[in-house]
């Protein structure tokens, strides 16, 4: 700690609660979420403490929680914080860490640190780093009242963003951005998006940013109505088979979010010869027609000069978070909500 006013913060805060999973994941409704009160963590070189505001909860962090990916090692760590949309206030600086001060608003993305040397991260893909330590998932995140941030990785929140609002910018604000920014579409061209969750109402608005028309397709009513308000040029309710049958072939680009075969189908019905889709959900393509010559992209959070761009963006009003607050304390809750597509919008943590 090379801070004076940092270690005096720390000595002042003898433990601090977290929402943690145990070490034997199963159904949210069979509680794997536990709390517990543990002592504070400094940060280490290139680190900072965050008090933590506020913080997203995932679909992703249902999945880890329910143990849905531990064959794939995650989480890495057990028991395990999870959360990765997290805003707060630094309350410490790690040694060697410059260009924040104490009590900066801030927040961190689901990449936590990546090695910054492969060619990846030599080239604006850090998010494609092989060695990439995601928030939640191989390090402790932000379903608590303080975490640890690699500076790196740690982004000033411009003066005026809720930092409430502003967590879901920091995965479903991220994750639409990128999806929209792979895109070459403007003024007279037509984006269908499927899928109108955290992620999909975030898409629709960048993709408005473009000047094209944006055609909101979802199952929940809810869902639609929101994508209206947020200005969605026209909606589809994906359960009306001719609502859909209307919009097949018309749109010049396609992205989903939706991990789901059936609106896989429906949105590659929607797409244009010649058109493009890109997903931020796995796929299953049973065929691909080479005919038609479409295009498939996948596509990963962003990169951070990206995600500036987004908080940027939210902080001009151009885009919008549309959230429900839950207390902290909360987080099973809200997670079971999750669980039952029983959401609104964007579920949020806050302390
Ligand atoms: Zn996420
Ligand atoms: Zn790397």
């Amino acid at each position: 700690m090379t801070d004076g006013r940092g270690s005096s913060l720390l000595r002042s805060v003898h433990g601090f609660h977290v929402c943690e999973r145990t070490r034997h994941p199963g159904p949210i409704s069979a509680h794997p979420l536990h709390w517990r009160e543990t002592s504070l963590l400094a940060p280490g070189p290139g680190q900072l403490l965050l008090e933590v505001v506020a913080c997203g909860v995932c679909r992703s962090n249902l999945h880890m929680i329910e143990g849905d990916w531990a064959a794939d090692g995650v989480p890495a760590i057990n028991p395990i914080i999870p959360g990765h949309e997290v805003t707060g206030r630094v309350a410490a600086l790690g040694e060697g860490v410059t260009g924040f001060a104490l009590g900066d608003p801030v927040g961190v993305q689901p990449l936590w640190w990546t090695c910054e040397e492969c060619e990846y991260c030599t080239s604006g893909r850090e998010y494609l780093c092989h060695q990439r330590v995601i928030t939640g998932e191989h390090v402790h995140g932000g379903y608590g009242q303080y975490m640890v941030a690699t500076a790196a990785h740690t982004y000033p929140i411009p003066a005026g963003l809720d930092l409430i609002d502003a967590a879901p910018l920091f995965c479903p604000g991220i994750t639409a951005f990128g999806v929209v920014d792979k895109l070459d579409v403007g003024p007279g061209d037509t984006v269908a998006v499927f899928g109108l969750g955290g992620v999909g109402h975030m898409a629709v608005q960048f993709a408005l940013l473009t000047g094209a028309d944006v055609v909101a397709v979802g199952r929940t009513k809810e869902h639609l109505v929101v994508a209206r308000e947020l200005g969605a040029t026209r909606t589809v309710d994906s359960t009306d088979p001719a609502a859909l049958e209307q919009i097949a072939d018309s749109a010049d680009a396609v992205l989903t979010f939706a991990d789901s075969d059936a609106v896989t189908a429906q949105a590659l019905r929607t797409l244009k010869w010649g058109g493009t889709l890109v997903t931020a959900v796995p796929l299953n393509l049973p065929s691909f027609p080479f005919n038609q010559g479409q295009v498939i992209k996948a596509s990963i959070l962003g990169n951070r000069e990206q995600m500036r761009t987004v908080l940027q963006l939210a902080a001009e009003g151009k885009v919008r978070t549309v959230t429900e607050r839950f207390a902290m304390s909360e987080a099973a809750t809200a997670l079971e909500l999750l669980a039952q597509g029983k959401l609104r919008s964007r579920a949020v943590l806050h302390n």
